[in-house]
Order: C-alpha cells, then structure tokens, then sequence
C-alpha cells in the first residue's frame, strides 16, 4: 500500500532508474503525465492499469483531482507508480503529492530521475558548467503565475548557465529581460526540443534571435557561454581548448 512518486527521466526508457524500471514492472496502477514516452510505459507489468492524468501547466484544479485520485489508488492497491518526466521534485509538483500522500496517511516513497534540465544540455552536448566558461547552473521557471514570475533581469549573470523549463512560450520575453539585466545580446544559446527521444532537435541562436526561431515545447533553453559548445563536434574540442585553456 505504498504510492512511489517515480521520475521517468527526459523520455528515452534507457535513462529510467533500475529501481523506476522494477517498480514499474510490479506496479498495479500506474499513474502518468502527458510527456511520459510509451516505451517507458511498455515497461509496466501486463496487468497494470495506465491511466493519464496530463493537464495543462498551471491549473491547480486538476492537480487537486490527481492528488485525491492518488490517495483513493494508494488505500485501495499494493503498488501504485507515479510516473513524472524527469526527476519529481523538478518542477514535477512532485512535492505537493508527497505531502498530499502523506496528509491522508497514505505512504509514499520518491524516486529520483534524471531531470531534463541537465540531461537536455548534455544530450545538445553542452556541459553546464565547464571551468573558465560556466562556475554553475541556475534552473528556472519560465512560465509566468500570477505573483511568482522570475524576473529574469536578476538572472542575468555571464559567470553562470541558466537553464528555463517551460519557457518556450515567452522566450523573446526572457532574451529581453536578460539582455536588460546585462547579459550581451551575443549570449550563446542552445534549445533543445524533445530531448533524448527520436524527434530530439537543437536550435542554437544568440540572446537576441531567441525571440525570433521557431521552437516547439518541450523544450529546454540553454543559455550562457556554455551554449556555443557541441562536445560532439571535434572542430568545437578545438575550440573549446581555446577558449579555456
Ligand atoms: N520534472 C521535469 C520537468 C517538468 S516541467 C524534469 O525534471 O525534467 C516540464 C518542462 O520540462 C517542459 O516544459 C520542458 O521545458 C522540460 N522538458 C521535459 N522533458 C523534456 C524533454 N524530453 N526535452 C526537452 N525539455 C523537456
């Protein structure tokens, strides 16, 4: 009688955790997201039920819905899977089920994945952070919530990468607030579409186009001087030799 609040990783079901894939396996329901590959959920046991709870970012209703739903499987089943993109605690609401789970009694159990915030950069090849380029990484929202949305001026550090989950919508919005902040218009940046599956596609462009490409959801940006690498380019070893060493 355990809910286990499971990531999936970016997508491809290589980059599942052993312990995702066994649950999976002996899972009674599994409860899912709208991002979740089918080739991850064809790791459920035949018996199974799969049931799609993927709603649109921000209403809160649904998540109310999801988190009673969950609590009602998690009295009436031995082993109901939670199956989140990426890690549960990333931006996944992974918490508020945790605490939803717990406030009902029911017991629970979290379950780390591989977020796309640093599998997407690292599958364009771009590191996040490489010495003499990037000392860290700032992950964020771009989504705009009425009283919570990051004003990206104060982001704006060239020292740093920043990378923006949910920000495909209002990425001219972010390039300027970055460039107002004092980033350089010139600031490399990488959006990484579909990351790890099939359809995976970068688009690499400056600050200033940003605004202008056409990008598709999801889609993670990279943005700082990171961005300009490709480590699986040889001439982009050479350069990168260059620039930091
Ligand atoms: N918990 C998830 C993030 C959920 S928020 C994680 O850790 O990855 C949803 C956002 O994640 C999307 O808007 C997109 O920015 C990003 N995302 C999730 N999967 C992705 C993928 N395969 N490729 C690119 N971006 C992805």
């Amino acid at each position: 009688m355990t809910v286990y609040l499971v990531g999936a990783g970016p997508g491809d079901a290589d980059l599942l955790t052993v312990r995702a894939a066994r649950l999976l396996a002996r899972a009674d329901v599994v409860v899912h997201d709208r991002l979740i590959s089918r080739e991850v959920l064809d790791l459920a046991a035949p018996h199974a039920e799969l049931i799609d709870v993927g709603k649109r970012p921000g209403s809160s209703d649904s998540q109310d819905d999801i988190n009673e739903l969950l609590v009602m499987l998690g009295r009436r089943h031995e082993c109901v899977v939670r199956l989140k993109g990426g890690d549960p605690f990333v931006f996944g609401r992974g918490g508020e089920e945790a605490l939803a789970l717990s406030a009902h009694g029911v017991a629970v159990e979290v379950v780390a994945g591989i977020t796309s915030a640093f599998a997407g950069p690292l599958l364009a090849g771009v590191p996040v952070t490489h010495r003499g380029l990037s000392h860290g990484v700032t992950v964020v929202t771009g989504s705009a919530v009425p009283g919570a949305t990051v004003d990206f001026r104060r982001l704006a550090n060239a020292d740093l990468t920043l990378v923006v989950l949910m920000g495909v919508r209002r990425r001219g919005v972010i390039a300027r607030e970055l460039i107002e902040g004092g980033l350089e218009r010139s600031t490399p940046v990488a959006v990484v579409e579909r990351a790890s599956s099939a359809q995976q596609r970068v688009v690499r462009c400056t600050l200033e186009e940003l605004g202008a490409r056409r990008v598709e959801s999801p889609a993670v940006l990279v943005i700082g001087a990171v961005a300009a690498l490709d480590l699986g380019r040889v001439d982009d070893l050479v350069s990168m030799y260059a620039l930091t060493s």
